[in-house]
């Protein structure tokens, strides 16, 4: 728990990083401290969807200078800041009056209590899993060390992370083998002399970590082995990470009608309209959801076996691509992650105690219904 002592920026930046690590980001992302300087003692954070101008003056008149959004304001490239559009308007704003804007995004969007876990409890889904699990995450480190070191090293880098798979912790394989070395002049062997060939009984440890905590695990390997130079090999796996990816599929205790379900899912999100392919006469129980733009997860929805799919931005020709097996159902992006906000206030209110975490009032949703 931190106290409202010396809150720094960069202390309430390590709390949205536990949330959610932004190494979860997609690479086409603009997620982090976008603007301001971390170092800067912060008075407040004021947290939102987009932090379009008039948060920015929400933000000087509740006197928070740290925003923090869901989407990021700047987004792509930018080479001018005269004010010209609503991007720049904003940034300048921010800049102007010492504000610091720190954007989430697919950070949250990827993490499995994140954006789709929120969704789904919004609408009451149980037994939810990842709809489309994040590929080339997932490296694996073997090392070899003596029995009596085998423990200190795992443990270490359990600690640092390694070895967590699923719903368990602790994973690692051992077995046992002979290793040979033979140091030349300049080397110290722990274990035998210089220049004499060694062989020694080892244990060979191999676990699995996400590639993020790499330069974490290696610290944990070389502060708690042994031996004066340390073997090890590091691999990238091609298993796609069952707990971190986009969108979600869960359950209904009882089925529903289609129709009766899409009225229930616009009560829930608080939808103004909710566009839909054909009804197909089907009941609904598994549900897959994609806050904010999903069309490219259609195909992982209907092979997931979902009822239905409900996320937002849907094009025309994308609503045949149901191909009659499912319901598709566009609800709005911004209702598709209206509570996301919420989750990040109530996240920070939780780990920084005594300290101003207000939730925006603005509404951000630039789409009205008639
Ligand atoms: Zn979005």
């Amino acid at each position: 728990m931190k106290q409202n002592t010396e809150m720094k920026i960069k202390n309430i930046i390590s709390v949205l990083e536990e949330m959610a690590p932004l190494a979860y980001a997609e690479d086409f992302d603009n997620v982090g401290l976008l603007v301001g300087n971390s170092e800067t003692e912060s008075t407040g954070v004021l947290v939102c969807h987009d932090a379009l101008e008039n948060i920015i003056d929400e933000a000087v008149a509740k006197n928070c200078n740290l925003v923090v959004c869901f989407h990021p304001i700047l987004f792509s490239g930018i080479k001018k800041i005269t004010g010209k559009n609503y991007v720049e308007r904003a940034i300048l704003k921010a800049i102007k009056n010492d504000i610091a804007i720190f954007a989430v995004h697919t950070a949250l969007d990827n993490h499995s209590q994140g954006v789709n876990k929120i969704f789904c409890d919004a609408l009451g889904l149980t037994n939810t899993k990842i709809l489309v699990p994040k590929q080339n995450f997932i490296q694996k480190l073997i090392t070899y060390t003596v029995p009596d070191n085998a423990d200190k090293v795992r443990n270490a880098l359990f600690e640092a992370g390694a070895g967590t798979i699923g719903n368990y912790e602790n994973c690692s394989f051992n077995s046992n083998g002979i290793g040979t070395y033979k140091g030349n002049s300049e080397s110290n062997p722990v274990i035998g002399e210089r220049h004499e060939l060694t062989e020694t009984e080892e244990i060979k440890i191999e676990v699995t970590f996400e590639k993020h905590l790499q330069s974490r695990i290696l610290k944990a390997l070389f502060e708690n082995h042994i031996y004066e130079e340390v073997a090890y090999e590091i691999y990238n796996l091609e298993n796609s990470h069952q707990n971190i990816g986009l969108g979600m599929i869960g359950e209904f205790e009882t089925e529903m009608d289609e129709k009766d379900f899409l009225h229930f899912v616009k009560e829930k999100m608080i939808a103004d309209g909710i566009r839909h392919s054909t009804f197909l006469g089907k009941k609904i129980k598994k549900v897959a959801v994609l806050g904010g733009s999903g069309s490219f997860a259609i195909r992982n929805a209907i092979q997931a076996g979902a009822d239905a799919f409900l996320t937002a931005d849907l094009k025309y020709h994308q609503f045949y691509e149901a191909e009659n097996k499912l319901l598709l159902a566009d609800i709005g992006h911004f209702e598709s992650e209206r509570y996301t906000k919420n989750y990040i206030v109530d996240f920070l209110r939780k780990k920084i105690l005594n300290f101003a975490i207000i939730l925006s009032e603005e509404n951000t949703n630039p789409v009205k219904y008639l």
